[in-house]
């Protein structure tokens, strides 16, 4: 069992951090929120009352932030990850950020001589819980080979999808797809109720027919065909709507670097963009049929509850 260093004890790094205790890891954990590492003590870690606290000493380094500014000045900083790490220790982030961030991070990470995965999750809160999360793992064969142990205390499918970044570059592709599906399902939706149709019905034969796909089958935005979707709890987050413009514009950040053409999600992070001005922040990202419905978003989400998310 190894000893762990685990920095950002937020809505996920908070369960991911208790399921490697239960796994029989030693776990110290970090946040610049106090309350959040008195929360992982009462669980049973180690609380750190500084970073290189929690790193000094560990064989494994795992982070969990909001964003890529927040992982570079983690490992960057003076005392922070790269400055405290022992020798030969494995970093693993699993935030969500940009290629960019995730590759120059990993390329400070190699000229320290530490070996470095990006880890980027989906699944959720819910995920983060139960240890069922999907990682994708950017990085060398043999850093992806000593993280997979660690990453199996955390989730259930852990996939090598090649070098450094590349994880997060499956990761935003990936949400990419399911952000402009989502529309595109609810814009099906919203069309048929003008013609007549019983969501019911479009359900059962497109569900059946070639526009089948996740939004629709397993996440679908109108209450009833997929119970245990958000459209059945008033779009209770889930995945909130923020969370997916974060990735949106990722992916846009990401397609302006390469040059590659992405005129769809460039529309789908316009309309998540009003969405999320309009009030629908932090209601569940399936909630978009409200705006595509027209003008309902900001009335509803006075009384979504205060949710954080998902995916
Ligand atoms: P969160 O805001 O709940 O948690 C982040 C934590 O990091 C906070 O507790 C914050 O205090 C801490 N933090 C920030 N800067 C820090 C620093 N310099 N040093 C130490 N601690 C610091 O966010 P979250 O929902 O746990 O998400 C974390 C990452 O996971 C994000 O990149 C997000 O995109 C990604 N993600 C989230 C979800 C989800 O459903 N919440 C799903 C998939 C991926």
């Amino acid at each position: 069992m190894a000893q762990i260093g685990f920095v950002g004890l937020g809505n996920m790094g908070l369960p991911m951090a208790r399921n490697l205790i239960k796994a029989g890891h030693t776990v110290t954990g970090y946040d610049l929120n106090s309350a959040a590492s008195d929360r992982f003590a009462t669980d049973g870690g180690v609380a750190a009352t500084a970073l290189d606290m929690a790193c000094m000493g560990a064989e494994v380094i795992i982070t969990m932030l909001p964003a890529g500014k927040d992982v570079r000045d983690v490992y960057l900083q003076r005392g922070g990850v790269l400055a405290s790490a022992r020798d030969g220790a494995l970093l693993i982030d699993a935030s969500t950020i940009d290629v960019e961030t995730a590759r120059a991070v990993a390329a400070a990470a190699q000229v320290n001589e530490l070996a470095m995965v990006d880890a980027p999750v989906s699944g959720g809160m819910a995920g983060a819980e139960a240890g069922t999360l999907t990682f994708m793992v950017g990085g060398s064969d043999r850093a992806f080979e000593r993280a997979k142990p660690i990453l199996e205390a955390m989730g259930k499918t852990i996939v090598h999808a090649g070098g450094p970044g590349h994880g997060q570059a499956v990761k935003i592709c990936n949400n990419m797809i399911l952000g402009v599906s989502m529309i595109a399902v609810s814009e099906a939706f919203v069309l048929a109720e003008k013609l007549g149709i019983d969501p019911q019905k479009l359900f059962d034969i497109a569900s059946k027919a070639s526009g089948q796909c996740w939004a629709m089958t397993s996440y679908c935005p109108v209450p009833g065909p997929v119970p245990t979707s958000p459209a059945n709890r008033d779009y209770q987050a889930g995945f909130t709507a923020a969370m997916m413009l974060k990735d949106l514009k990722l992916a846009q950040e990401a397609a302006k670097v390469s040059g590659a053409r992405a005129p769809m999600s460039a529309a789908a992070t316009a309309l998540y963009n009003l969405f999320v001005e309009q009030g629908g922040a932090r209601t569940d990202f399936s909630g978009i049929i409200r705006f595509l419905r027209g003008g309902e978003a900001a009335r509803k989400e006075t009384t979504a509850p205060q949710e954080p998310a998902n995916n």
